[in-house]
């Protein structure tokens, strides 16, 4: 297992880490396998969406603030409740083909980070899993 820093700087982001993540299949010499990634945080999340028009990283944050809002009466104390259900909503693993030692992804498809409590130092756990 790899890990992938992600330094945020935003209170709530969407960070591109297509390239990182390929680096770290690169890396391993897997030529055909899988590429799992888990983010370790509970108010952060991982994704695959477009990176090309950064309207769409735009648009995802707005609908899911428009989804949970922050004015509901959470119980949580720590006051971070949207960005936990935001968490859970995206979700916090993903896997990603590999095929002729890259990644399998789509033209417009990126892997983006999503930061819902930041800024933060994050961390990405990228394993690199070779099909027999
Ligand atoms: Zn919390």
């Amino acid at each position: 297992m790899r890990e992938i820093p992600v330094k945020t700087r935003e209170r709530e982001e969407m960070v591109d880490i297509t390239r990182e993540v390929a680096s770290a299949v690169a890396e391993s010499g897997v030529k055909e396998g899988v590429c799992h990634l888990n983010c370790f945080h509970t108010t952060a999340a991982i994704t695959v969406n477009e990176n090309a028009d950064p309207d769409v990283k735009a648009d995802m944050l707005m609908a899911l603030r428009s989804i949970v809002q922050e004015g509901w009466p959470y119980a949580h104390a720590e006051g971070n409740s949207p960005a936990h259900v935001k968490s859970s909503l995206v979700g916090a693993s993903l896997a990603i083909p590999i095929s002729g030692g890259r990644l399998a992804l789509g033209t417009w498809q990126g892997i983006i980070f999503c930061e819902f409590d930041g800024p933060r130092l994050r961390r990405v756990a990228v394993t690199v899993v070779a099909a027999q």
